[in-house]
């Protein structure tokens, strides 16, 4: 099973795991700008739920990392 795009060295599941992941890690440091831009302007509710987001996103990116991680160690690429 060999799934390297041909010709160009590039492996095809490597190079979506680094966009989802480069993704996620955007996607985390946007919720942490958030939330700090909304501290002291935010009611408690708020401010727990935008809390909630930030975590949420932390432990998607974590995932897509140990998800590459997984992958280059398996597949040597
Ligand atoms: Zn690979």
């Amino acid at each position: 099973m060999n799934d390297t795009v041909a010709n160009s060295g590039v492996c095809a599941e490597k190079l979506r795991l680094v966009t989802a992941y480069e993704a996620d890690t955007n996607a985390f440091a946007a919720a942490v700008t958030n939330l700090h831009e909304q501290i002291g302007t935010s009611s408690k509710g708020d401010y727990f739920r935008l809390r909630q987001r930030v975590d949420e996103a932390r432990i998607k990116s974590e995932h897509s990392r140990l998800a590459l991680e997984r992958h280059v160690e398996s597949h040597q690429c």
